[in-house]
């Protein structure tokens, strides 16, 4: 990006413990700012020569770390990296001590007592992005990459840090900004017109743009699905072996347990990884068959727990023959958009068998790698979508969203003649929303595009 902010040229030195706050051999402290390689120096002394400030970016130096009351507290290795080639853009500098939590609170103190202050939460980032190191959708990557919970989340976020997102849509705002320019120009000068062939051509651009945005917002859908999971019900009557089969897919694949409180009142989410994809199981387990007609409630519940579902895991009792109730949990399987059907308790005879089902045993973990397959299969990462380009966040969606109906609007304005104040409107719009999706500011440009391409002057 050409037009990224200025490098803040001062700024107060910040530091955190950058690693997590268990016990772990090595244990992170990051510090940035104006006075990273005074404060440094005044913690860290290395074993042998020069102090921090005179040694080169990026190397590591073996040396001695005192607290805040002068005591030695850890012997370790620091670096430093100056402004503007480093993560923030600032003088910055990393301590890789003991990873003991409390080194490392101490290793803190020390640079608080030394000049620095505690880091806000994303500060660092924030001040990468301030100092134009990233723009908007790399920061949010590095926040998607520390949270991807699978190995395609973790690898569409690593290629959305390199940018991948706005260099999709910077080609886009480049053609747009073109076009502005060219309209500004014709208002501040109405002498001259925007010959016909000239507008076709614009709205060929304009058109294609669309597209792309169009294509860039159906990718969404898919980002958040990588990101948030997959909605899943696991359905089936009372003792089918829902609970069970829940544990042994949690438990095969060490997958991470979450509680999330959720959207909707007092309900608890699950999230399980399976055949790397991640689902969000929907606890339905305060179903209950109550005295109503059994086949009645059946269906009922399994289509409002099957009703948001994108995937529905249909659990079935493969030890005993299929009852009414077994049968609404078929056809709410049927009616959602993907389901795998599930023949529990596979260690016992089978009284029944059926072609397009999966036997399971949950207490021994059998077939759970034919479930893990099914759902792989089931969500396969969609190739024609490079790494990098779906968009992940409502933020990032709602922005390519409203650029998309701001250029339609433009379309709609040339096709219905208007006025090209109309049209600028509209594709400033669709500017200022490509603007934010990356953070870049959007007046200068269009000034700038005006000077570059068009000689005011003459
Ligand atoms: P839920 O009510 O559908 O959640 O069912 P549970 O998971 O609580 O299981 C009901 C009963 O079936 C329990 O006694 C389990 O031990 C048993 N069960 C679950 N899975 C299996 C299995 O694979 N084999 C056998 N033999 N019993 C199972």
């Amino acid at each position: 990006m050409t037009d990224s902010p200025a490098p803040v040229s001062c700024s107060d030195t910040i530091a955190a413990i950058a690693t997590g706050a268990v016990l772990s051999a090595i244990g992170i402290v990051r510090v940035s700012g104006s006075d990273t390689l005074a404060v440094i120096d005044r913690v860290f002394t290395p074993r042998a020569g020069a102090p921090m400030s005179e040694r080169p970016d990026r190397r590591l130096v073996l040396g001695r770390l005192f607290g805040a009351d002068g005591g030695l507290l850890d012997e370790c290795l620091a670096t430093v990296s100056r402004a503007p080639n480093s993560y923030t853009g600032e003088d910055t500098a990393e301590l890789q001590c003991h990873g003991s939590p409390t080194v490392l609170r101490e290793a803190l103190k020390a640079l608080f007592a030394a000049g620095a202050r505690q880091a806000k939460a994303g500060e660092f980032t924030r001040r990468a992005f301030l100092n134009g190191r990233m723009d908007l959708t790399q920061a949010e990557a590095v926040v998607d990459l520390i949270d991807a919970q699978t190995a395609q989340a973790a690898r569409n976020a690593a290629a959305q840090l390199g940018g991948a997102v706005t260099r999709r849509t910077d080609g886009i705002y480049d053609r747009l900004s073109g076009i502005c320019s060219h309209f500004h120009a014709v208002l501040d000068y109405p002498d001259e017109d925007i010959e016909p062939f000239a507008l076709s051509g614009y709205r060929a651009v304009m058109a294609e743009a669309a597209e792309e945005l169009s294509r860039l917002f159906a990718t969404f859908r898919r980002g958040s699905v990588l990101k948030n999971g997959v909605r899943c019900a696991i359905l089936g009557r009372p003792n089918v072996g829902k609970s069970s089969l829940l544990n042994a897919i949690v438990g095969y694949d060490r997958a991470i347990v979450t509680d999330i409180p959720g959207t909707t009142r007092d309900t608890v989410e699950e999230k399980a990884v399976m055949g790397g994809v991640l689902l969000r199981l929907a606890d339905t387990a305060g179903m209950r068959a109550t005295e109503d007609p059994v086949e009645r409630i059946g269906v009922e519940r399994a289509r409002a727990a099957a009703q948001d579902a994108e995937l529905v895991l249909a659990v079935l009792d493969g030890s005993e023959p299929l009852t009414a109730e077994d049968h609404a949990v078929l056809e709410a399987a049927e009616n959602a958009p993907k389901a795998i059907l599930v023949r529990s308790k596979a260690d016992l005879p089978a009284a029944w068998t059926r072609p397009d089902v999966i036997p399971v045993c949950a207490l021994t973990g059998a077939g759970i790698d034919a479930l893990e397959a099914a759902a792989a299969a089931l969500f396969p990462p969609d190739e024609a979508i490079p790494a990098g380009e779906l968009l992940t966040n409502p933020r990032q969606a709602e922005a390519v969203s409203r650029a998309l109906e701001y250029v339609r609007a433009a379309m709609d304005a040339i096709d219905a003649g208007i006025t090209p104040d109309a049209v600028l409107t509209e594709i400033e719009g669709a500017l200022n929303a490509l603007g934010e999706l990356s953070g870049r500011v959007v007046r200068e440009d269009i000034t700038n595009g005006i000077f570059a391409r068009f000689c005011v002057g003459k």
